[in-house]
Formats: structure tokens, sequence, C-alpha cells
């Protein structure tokens, strides 16, 4: 947890311009600044860029599983205990042809929820993961990404309610689904996107045929979607899980 001192802080409130998510309130009675439980999501920016020169700033013990899972992905410095991996615990599949985890005629699915400013709460994220489990998505298994550990189940993407007001900076919903299903899914996202209290970007995986040609992304055009103009290529290096 990150407090702020009110013995050491002389309310300057430079620690405001520096917090990611605005959590950091001024107090006019008391002239002092202090962090809001609720909206700080323990990304310690503040804490790590050690912004204010009182040292006003510390951290208290974190006492609970969720507020070191909030701590372990808000943080990108962290690493997450199941996935061994840093940022937001998760490669997505960005190294398929070495994890081969989206087959041919599959597509995957990275919903990168919550942005600097606004970040993401566990309960939004249940309502994304949720709706596009019940369109035809598979969510991806608790080994490959973090939030799947905070599930009751992946084949629902129902959450443990214990997390459901936890804020985090950003998560990643992840998944895939079968070529023929992508338009369900989409349909499902674009219908809950109106049902939460944050922004998110949506990443698509896909496998190309022998000439690097795929029709997947024609249901985007139906559903005035437009077409992304930016993407990451991944040349099959790490074979032979790419040829699966
Ligand atoms: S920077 Fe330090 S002294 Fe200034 S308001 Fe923030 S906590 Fe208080
Ligand atoms: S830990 Fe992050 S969210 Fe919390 S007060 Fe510091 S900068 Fe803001």
């Amino acid at each position: 947890m990150t407090v702020i001192n009110k013995e050491k802080c002389t309310g300057c409130r430079l620690c405001q311009k520096y917090c990611t998510v605005d959590a950091i309130h001024f107090n006019k009675e008391e002239k002092k600044c202090y962090v809001d439980q609720v909206e700080c999501t323990e990304c310690y920016v503040c804490l790590r860029q050690k912004v204010c020169d009182q040292d006003a700033i510390e951290p208290v013990e974190l006492d609970s599983f969720y507020k070191q899972f909030q701590h372990v992905i808000s943080d990108p410095v962290e690493s997450h205990g199941v996935t061994g991996v840093t940022g937001r615990g998760t490669e997505e599949v960005k190294t398929n042809d070495v994890s081969g985890r989206v087959k041919r005629g599959e597509v995957g699915i990275a919903i990168d929820m919550g942005r600097p400013g606004l970040g993401v709460y566990l309960r939004d994220a249940e309502k994304v993961a949720m709706a596009i489990a019940s369109s035809g998505a598979q969510l991806a298994p608790a080994e490959h990404t973090p939030l799947a550990t905070l599930m009751t189940s992946v084949e629902t993407g129902e959450l443990v309610k214990e997390c459901h007001d936890y804020h985090l900076l950003s998560v990643i919903v992840e998944a895939k689904c079968q070529e023929a299903k992508l338009k369900d899914v989409l349909l499902a996202l674009k219908k809950v996107e109106k049902e939460i209290e944050t922004v998110f970007s949506l990443g698509l995986i896909l496998r190309v045929d022998e000439k690097g040609q795929t029709k997947t992304l024609e249901c985007l055009d139906e559903l005035g979607i437009p077409q992304p103009h930016r993407g990451k290529v991944n040349v099959g290096l790490g074979k032979p899980l790419s040829l699966t």
C-alpha cells in the first residue's frame, strides 16, 4: 500500500503530477496530500521515481493477495509469480512461433484494458472476459496469463468477487477462438464496451496462408471496425511450433 506520511508532507502537491491515475488528492483543511486507497493501483511510480523530496510517500506492506496482485500487474518492473513475465505478466502471443498457442484456423485475441490516467477495475475486466467467453472465445489459462488466476472458471471468465474493486493500471484479457467464431466474439465486445468504465485496444493474432493472406479480417469491414494499419509480424523463426 502507498501512503503519505502527514508528519513529513508539506502540501507542495508536486506528487499529484506524477500519479498515473490521479489517485493523490489534496486535503484543503489539512493542506496535505493523501492517497485514495481505492483509486491507487500500487504502480509504485511515485515511490520508484522518488518524486517527494521530503520522503513523505511511503510503502506499507501489501497485506492481501489481491493487493499484491494489483502491484505486480500495475508495476512494469515486477514479474508475475506464475508466468515469470514482467510488465503485465504475459507475453500474450507475441512468441506464438515458439509457444504455438494459436493454431491454424484460430485467431488469438488480446484485449488490452485501461490506460494511464484511467486504469481499469477488475470488475470491468470480468465483464469483458465473460462477454467473449459466452460468445465462443476460449480464455487463456492461468499458466499463460495472470487474469486467469483470479477466475473461478476459465470457461466463463467469472472472477472471484473479492477482487472486483481492485484498480489496476492496465490488464490484458487473453483468449482465442475459431476463425468462424470471430464475428460473434467481436459483436459481444462491441456490446460490452458500453457497459465498462474504461478504454481498451483490441489485438488480433492471425495465421496467414503461404501467400501471406487471410480472409479473417473481412468481418471487421462487415462490423464497421476499422482495419488495422499497423501490426507486428512473427516470421516463425521459433519453429517447429509455428507449423502446427
Ligand atoms: S510531494 Fe511530498 S511533500 Fe509534496 S505534497 Fe506530495 S507528499 Fe507532500
Ligand atoms: S502507487 Fe501509483 S497509483 Fe498509487 S499513488 Fe503512487 S503513482 Fe499513484
